[in-house]
């Protein structure tokens, strides 16, 4: 899960790490209010959106005026901002944040990701942060400074000091890096985090060091027991498709194709999704039912699955071994007749029960396609696509 940079910001700020100051606007109105409260001096107006890149696309600037300030923030807010990370939908921009602008006289790139070769947190560094850090590490991956963290041990200082020394930091710079870094690691493991990065972390004119990006995601599996953290989640950042499953607890990632998939097992469904490429079709998303899947919760999963404007045809794999195939099919129907469903559904069915479900798909009178494997269930999705795609 994402957050925004503001709050990401006040998180870090709560751990140690030094954040300039500034406010949250949802209206030009709070914009300028807010660069008023800074003293009226310079700032830097940003796009509060789940992306990067939002510099190069526009969507922060530094103002001078309030006139400025105002003119900006309305130009920004409700537009949606397509950046090198968000994909040609790009996404809307809802808030702003407002802070108080830094004399920056040096970019540092500073990530804290889980590396899942070492299974450790590792930190990526680099003296040229910024916005073209990513050119950065496609054309000199070498140039960032690597250093995995010891889960026993933690974060020691000497290894803080030998990464400051490798940037190039030089006096108190060495120890308000050191502060950061350790305010940073305490921030991802104790609240379970995936990734925190701040790019820039930014020295200022006068030589000190202050975080003027931050990003944090969040494992979804933790957030459980994260509620202060799942309390910070923004659904209009998220994939609609994505947040109603969440809300109805399915497993759901949405993709580009046209194939509804309703499947039980993360791993048959990653089958499936194989066998619909194979075959020639594109999966319209990944859906894991669950086990012990009521016919209820199959009609939620359709309703789901349709929720995606994308998808003309949907593919129903169970293979049920906590599940039963009949509580499947009895779903199904259900879902036909609820959902006032009229696209063409290929079932396939195997495991326990799969002769009472079998009979129900049968006789229940519906045009539904029935498959006996997975490789028949893929191919008959693909050719029960209303609009064929020409053979590239
Ligand atoms: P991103 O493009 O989404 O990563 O957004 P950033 O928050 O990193 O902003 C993009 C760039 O704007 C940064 O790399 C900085 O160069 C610049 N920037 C951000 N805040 C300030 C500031 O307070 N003062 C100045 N001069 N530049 C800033
Ligand atoms: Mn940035």
């Amino acid at each position: 899960m994402d957050i925004h940079e503001h709050q990401a910001k006040a998180i870090l700020a709560e751990f140690g790490v030094p954040v300039p100051k500034g406010f949250v606007a949802f209206s030009p109105e709070q914009a300028a209010h807010a660069f008023r409260q800074l003293g009226g001096n310079n700032c830097v107006v940003k796009a509060q959106i789940h992306s990067g890149g939002r510099g190069a696309a526009g969507g922060v600037k530094l103002c001078k005026t309030e006139a400025e300030v105002r003119s900006f923030a309305a130009t920004l807010l409700g537009k949606t901002l397509v950046t090198k990370q968000t994909g040609a939908g790009g996404k809307l921009v809802e808030r702003l944040w407002v802070e108080e602008a830094t004399d920056i006289a040096q970019e540092i790139y500073l990530g804290f990701v889980l590396d899942r070769k070492s299974e450790r947190i590792m930190i990526v560094a680099s003296g040229h942060g910024g916005m073209e850090i990513e050119d950065l590490a496609e054309n000199d991956p070498d140039s960032l400074v690597r250093m995995v963290i010891d889960p026993a041990a933690g974060l020691v200082d000497y290894q803080a000091r030998e990464l400051a020394f490798r940037l190039g930091l030089k006096g108190s710079q060495v120890a308000q890096f050191a502060t950061t870094l350790r305010a940073c690691y305490r921030a991802y493991r104790d609240l379970d985090a995936m990734m925190v990065e701040i790019n820039p972390l930014a020295i200022t004119g006068a030589g000190d060091l202050v975080a003027l990006d931050a990003k944090m995601s969040f494992d979804t599996n933790a957030l459980y027991r994260r509620p202060q953290v799942e309390a910070l989640r923004d659904p209009g950042q998220e994939d609609p498709r994505e947040s109603s499953a969440h809300d109805n607890g399915l497993a759901y990632v949405g993709l580009e194709g046209d194939i509804g998939c309703i499947i039980n097992g993360a791993g048959l469904a990653m089958a499936t999704m194989d066998m619909i490429k194979l075959a020639g079709g594109e999966p319209a998303n990944f859906l894991d039912i669950g086990g012990g899947a009521s016919p209820a919760r199959v009609v939620t999963a359709f309703r789901t699955v349709l929720t995606d404007p994308n998808v003309s045809v949907i593919l129903v794999n169970i293979f049920a071994g906590i599940n039963r195939c009949d509580w499947i099919a009895k779903g199904v129907v259900q879902a036909y007749e609820e959902v006032g469903l009229s696209l063409p559904v290929v079932v396939r069915l195997s495991g326990t029960n799969v002769e009472e479900g079998r009979e129900i798909i049968r006789t229940s009178g519906l045009p539904l396609i029935s498959a006996d494997t997975l490789a028949e269930a893929a191919r008959a999705a693909v050719r029960a696509r209303p609009t064929p795609v020409a053979a590239e």
